[in-house]
């Protein structure tokens, strides 16, 4: 239609089946139940506004950060067939679905034996994504681009990030610091997630740690472990004197 844009006669095309489809929008039999937000396809049906605005004012509701966690993944059948005599990778990500990932990610690259590593302190929580960010920073040197071979990115092979050379129990010690500092209480986040002043001062103050991995060889996992796990029960026990006098 003349001087209409792309986005007005999708509305317009959205009322003419609204109106076909509803007779009236107070009918009261109107069954419905919120969709998964999940889905892949969102516009295989029409909502009459009475529905819109039912979901709207659940969108409103809903808290901004949802809970995940985080996972270790390993396949190593698979990477000793790949990559022979190598360490075998190890994916370190969150989720807030798990089990679907590992799904996903068995299809989309044929990881064979593909599954979770055990962690027994695993908890869905909403810092989860603070957990990724600080294991992915420490394990850097580690991090590996991975081509599956059969996933592509535009018509090259695609380099699947967030897989690390690292042993499962390197992975999952540092998972486990990592989480158990962003779940301290009290929390050293606030609740917008801001670093509280308490544990800024002590990044600040206690800085004379971060020099002891200077001549450190970059894959010395043990005196790294010790130097942040030793970081950390100090700042516990900083924390508690403070919080507890
Ligand atoms: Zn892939």
């Amino acid at each position: 239609m003349v001087g209409m844009s792309k986005d007005d006669s999708f509305i317009d095309e959205l009322s003419k089946s609204v109106a076909k489809t509803t007779p009236s929008l107070y009918e009261p039999s109107i069954q419905y139940s919120l969709p998964d937000p999940d889905a892949k396809s969102k516009n295989d049906t029409t909502l009459i506004p009475v529905i819109i605005d039912t979901y709207i004012r659940e969108a409103i509701k809903k808290p901004v950060t949802k809970e995940g966690s985080a996972y270790i993944l390993k396949a190593p059948e698979y990477f000793e067939k790949k990559y022979p005599g190598e360490t075998p990778l190890v994916k370190i990500g969150v989720s807030t679905d798990v089990p679907r990932r590992i799904n996903d990610l068995r299809k989309s690259c044929g990881l064979f034996g593909l599954e979770q590593v055990e962690d027994n302190e695993n908890i869905r929580h909403r810092l989860y994504y603070k957990v990724e960010e600080l294991v992915h920073t420490e394990l850097a040197n580690f991090n590996r681009l991975f081509k599956c071979g059969r996933c592509k990115t535009k018509g090259k092979d695609t380099e699947h990030r967030e897989w690390f050379a690292v042993s499962e129990e390197v992975a999952l010690t540092t998972v486990q610091r990592w989480r158990s500092f962003v779940l301290l209480d009290p929390p050293p986040y606030d609740d917008n997630g801001i670093l509280t002043d308490h544990w800024s001062e002590m990044l600040e103050i206690r800085n004379v740690i971060w020099q002891q991995g200077g001549d450190e060889r970059y894959d010395d996992h043990e005196k790294r472990n010790s130097r942040w796990e030793r970081w950390l029960q100090e700042e516990i026990r900083a924390t508690n004197r403070i919080t507890y006098p």
